[in-house]
């Protein structure tokens, strides 16, 4: 029953709201009167279809997503459209600008170069990737085709809470770690991206957001899972899609517009970062983040001890109180809470009474 669940603090594959489970569970047999899981349907059957269909159609509406724009459900991981993006929408010669503000945009920047030329035009790197660049300061190629940042470092713990304007208008965006996560203007973007294992479901599924117009010039080279023009032109159906991933994000989407939409998420989701961030910095430096304040993330939040030794016994504790999976990314170590969507309010007050007390004893 769910009184057996942990308060599961990972950064992905993550925690997934108690109604979705359950609901996947009470369907999981038979779903719907079909005498089938989803797991055992054809991706070409009708009972599919309506999923896959009112999967997009729910997040079109989550994020007021505009007929301008195709929704694909992907597979190959986040990762595999570090490739992708510069496959799809560049020549291997041409310039596109990337802002690398912690280890994912670092990877994105890397696998850009085997593609195109990308430019590294901002690097948070000597900082230790603790903060977002002031727009006006960047220095943006006159030539670069598109402008690639990640909107949510989920290691670092940075977020953009605005987005920078790119020179010729092509802003691409790895959303892996913050999507539906809070309202975004989607006509913003040329490309959003992101793996659905944080928020939205089950690792196995990526989704991409682009622009129609962007689409039917990939190199020639490109790989045909990762051409653009064959997902869209088959509605993501050209081989076997993720087909349960893609149900359980259908699910998670269903409980969002539930929720009143991504205002409302976005509201609760700033609760939980306040109250988690407050117990930080007003521990008297006991406990630490190291992120500039502004552009602190609400869905990772890094943080350390000032008495280091201690951070094993610290998640040792949190994990006997059943709040799991705190322990900071072997890159940058201490610890770190990832609060997703799905992380109830009471997930994060209990790890924050758990901090009072540890700080108590240790103090
Ligand atoms: N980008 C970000 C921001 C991530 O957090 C992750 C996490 O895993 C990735 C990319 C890589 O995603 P995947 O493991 O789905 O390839």
């Amino acid at each position: 029953s769910h009184q057996d669940r942990v308060f599961n603090f990972a950064a992905g594959p993550a925690t997934l709201p108690e109604k979705v489970l359950l609901k996947a569970q009470s369907e999981l047999y038979n779903w719907r009167g079909s005498g089938m899981s989803v797991m055992e349907m054809s991706h070409r059957g009708k009972e599919f279809l309506s999923i896959i269909q009112k999967a997009e159609s729910d997040l079109r509406t989550l994020l007021n997503i505009s007929d301008d724009y195709s929704v694909l459900f992907l597979q190959g991981g986040a990762t595999t459209q570090f490739a992708a993006i510069p496959l799809n929408l560049v020549n291997p010669n041409d310039t596109v600008d990337f802002i690398v503000t912690g280890s994912w945009s670092d990877k994105a920047f890397k696998e850009a170069q085997k593609y195109s030329k990308p430019s590294n035009i901002w690097s948070g790197k000597s900082e230790k990737y603790t903060k977002i660049p002031s727009f006006h300061d960047l220095e943006q190629n006159p030539d670069a085709k598109f402008l690639h940042i990640c909107a949510n470092e989920t290691i670092h713990g940075v977020e953009y809470k605005d987005y920078p304007i790119p020179k010729n208008g092509l802003l691409v965006a790895d959303m892996s770690s913050n999507f539906c996560s809070k309202p975004v203007d989607v006509s913003k973007f040329g490309l959003i991206y992101a793996g659905a294992q944080k928020n939205v479901g089950p690792s196995g599924v990526t989704i991409v957001i682009i622009k129609k117009d962007l689409i039917g010039n990939a190199q020639e080279i490109t790989p045909v899972m990762l051409d653009y023009k064959i997902h869209a032109d088959n509605n993501s159906l050209y081989n076997t899609p993720p087909c349960y991933g893609i149900y359980m994000c259908g699910l998670v989407f269903e409980d969002l517009l539930d929720q009143g939409g991504l205002v409302e998420v976005e509201k609760k989701n700033k609760k939980k970062a306040e109250i988690l961030y407050n117990a930080i910095d007003g521990s008297n430096g006991f406990y630490r983040c190291p992120v500039e304040k502004s552009v602190r993330s609400l869905m990772n939040v890094p943080f350390t001890l000032e008495k280091s030794e201690l951070e094993a016994e610290f998640i040792k504790e949190a994990a006997k109180e059943n709040m799991v999976q705190l322990k900071g990314h072997r890159s940058v170590g201490g610890m770190r809470a990832s609060i997703y969507n799905a992380m109830p309010l009471a997930g994060v007050e209990k790890l924050v009474a758990f901090m009072k007390d540890f700080q108590a004893r240790n103090a």
